[in-house]
């Protein structure tokens, strides 16, 4: 077992994790992260990695991966299952640092903190059960059979959002399947990887399996990427670089996974009980800030009832805690840093100059944390910038739709695929919704965000590119099918 991780922010040399070691990077040099909502306190000093960096870890990763493969699955398992009672041990100090590093509110924190406990839980259990198929031959009747083998040395990039949840549900596959790991966590949310990489080195991980260099996206990521041993890219974040990284990936033979952006809708019926539909267009739209990458963007209500929805989604939003995200009262709390200030900003001002009007909110409503309070469009046009592009902040727009086959259409008329929900008692309503609206998740009177460990989840059309992540879709990722012909 190593030095505890929690005292890597003051010991920027334990930050990353290579060979089974906490090491600074080899160039020395370091990076401050700051508190979004108290900027001038530093949350840590983390190591500024580079090329070096990667290529060490990747020798580990591949040095680890013959050992680590033939460890029977049970085996890997068990290491996943101490993982994830050592994360549940320290759930509550992985939040706080979460909320610290980039902001979530302390809420949401712990509940992504817990989750990770069962992510790692699920995917233990991947080890009992069928990893191929068996057939017979068709001249002899001797056995045939596929069997799915682990990559060799897997590299995982992750985004700031969900620093603990997204690093996790790629880590827990990889490894149970039999993979060895670099993981290269976004720059803005190095500490709660840093927890889940604890644990598992608590668990027992053999050195080299697991492999995390933190650093920036063109000075680690892209090294990653095209390194010659590295067989497999799974990446999460925005669209312009997952595009480049699918492009360089590609280039160079190896197996991509994106999951990216969304501009994901919510329809209301008329009949919709609209105190729930609120709630959920309330919680989609703006808890995490809405920044997530199944934040509500667009809100479609049926004619009869838009005047009523809008004046209780205002309510709501009137009733809302917005602050301190250490407060466990706290429902939306700052964006991560200025570079998202600034950007979600612009945004409004240019969703106001083409045409939006703001009903509440619009401004950032503090002078330290990088806060924006919730804010509510009418009046966007459906091709304005509002309509179409992932703005990361709590902004959505109300649009009002008077036949459903309208509101589908225009639920449609994006780039972005990842997820949609209607609420409607109408069973015609569900079905058409489920049969025709564009998104890799569904959800029928529940909010767009959210994700069962235990189900596939990923978009389709501009959202992403591969195969899913979680559940059983995990195993088409992380694994490949070989035949065999198996006569006596
Ligand atoms: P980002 O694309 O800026 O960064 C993602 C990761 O890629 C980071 O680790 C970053 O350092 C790294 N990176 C940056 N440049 C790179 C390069 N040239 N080569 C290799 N790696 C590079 O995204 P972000 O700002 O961290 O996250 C927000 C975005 O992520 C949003 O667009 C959001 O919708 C998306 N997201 C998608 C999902 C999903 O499952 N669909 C989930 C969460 C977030």
């Amino acid at each position: 077992m190593s030095d505890s991780v929690l005292e890597a922010p003051t010991r920027p040399e334990l930050a990353n994790y290579v060979g089974g070691e906490w090491a600074p990077a080899r160039n020395g040099r370091t990076y401050q992260k700051h508190n979004p909502a108290n900027p001038s306190e530093v949350v840590g000093e983390f190591p500024s990695s580079g090329e070096e960096d990667v290529a060490a870890s990747v020798e580990a990763a591949a040095k680890a991966f013959p050992g680590w493969s033939d460890t029977p699955a049970a085996g890997r398992a068990a290491v996943l299952m101490r993982a994830a009672d050592a994360i549940e041990a320290r759930v509550e100090e992985m939040a706080a640092d979460m909320t610290r590093e980039m902001g979530k509110p302390l809420r949401e924190a712990r509940m992504e903190s817990a989750r990770t406990a069962a992510i790692f839980r699920y995917f233990a259990g991947e080890a009992w059960r069928p990893k191929g198929e068996l057939y017979e031959q068709a001249a002899t009747g001797s056995a045939l059979y596929t069997l799915r083998r682990p990559l060799g040395v897997v590299g995982l990039i992750t985004p700031w959002n969900f620093p603990a949840a997204i690093p996790a549900w790629k880590m827990a596959p990889a490894l149970v399947y039999g993979n060895s790991v670099v993981l290269k966590p976004a720059q803005e949310a190095p500490l709660t990887s840093l927890h889940l990489t604890a644990a598992l080195d608590e668990a027992g991980l053999p050195a080299g399996v697991l492999n995390v260099v933190i650093g920036r996206g063109s000075e680690v990521g892209t090294p990653l990427v095209v390194h010659p041993k590295v067989r497999a890219i799974s990446f999460t974040g925005s669209v312009t670089v997952g595009r480049q990284v699918r492009d360089e990936a590609t280039a160079l033979g190896k197996r991509v996974q994106l999951e990216l952006g969304g501009q994901n809708p919510l329809i209301v019926t008329a009949d919709a009980d609209l105190g729930r539909a609120v709630e959920a267009a309330y919680a989609g739209a703006f808890w995490s800030a809405g920044q997530k990458c199944t934040a509500t963007r667009r809100i479609y209500v049926e004619a009869p009832v838009y005047d009523e929805f809008r004046q209780r989604l205002l309510a709501r939003i009137a009733s809302g805690k917005v602050g301190d995200p250490t407060d466990p009262e706290t429902e939306v709390g700052p964006l991560v840093n200025e570079q998202q200030l600034n950007d979600v900003l612009e945004a409004i001002d240019q969703g106001k100059r083409e045409g939006g009007r703001v009903l509440t909110g619009g401004e950032r409503v503090d002078e330290e944390s990088y806060l924006v309070a919730p804010t509510l469009f009418e009046g966007v046009a459906d091709d304005a910038m509002l309509s179409r592009a992932e703005v990361f902040g709590p902004v959505t727009s109300l649009y009002r739709f008077d036949t459903l086959d309208e509101a589908i259409e225009r639920a449609n008329a994006v780039e972005f695929g990842l997820s949609a929900s209607i609420f409607t008692n109408s069973l015609e309503a569900t079905q058409a919704f489920v049969k025709r609206l564009e998104a890799g998740l569904l959800h029928v009177n529940s909010q767009t965000a959210g994700a069962d460990v235990h189900v596939p989840f990923g978009g389709i059309k501009g959202s992403g590119f591969g195969p899913h992540e979680q559940g059983r879709a995990a195993l088409e990722f992380y694994t490949e099918v070989v035949t065999v012909y198996q006569d006596v």
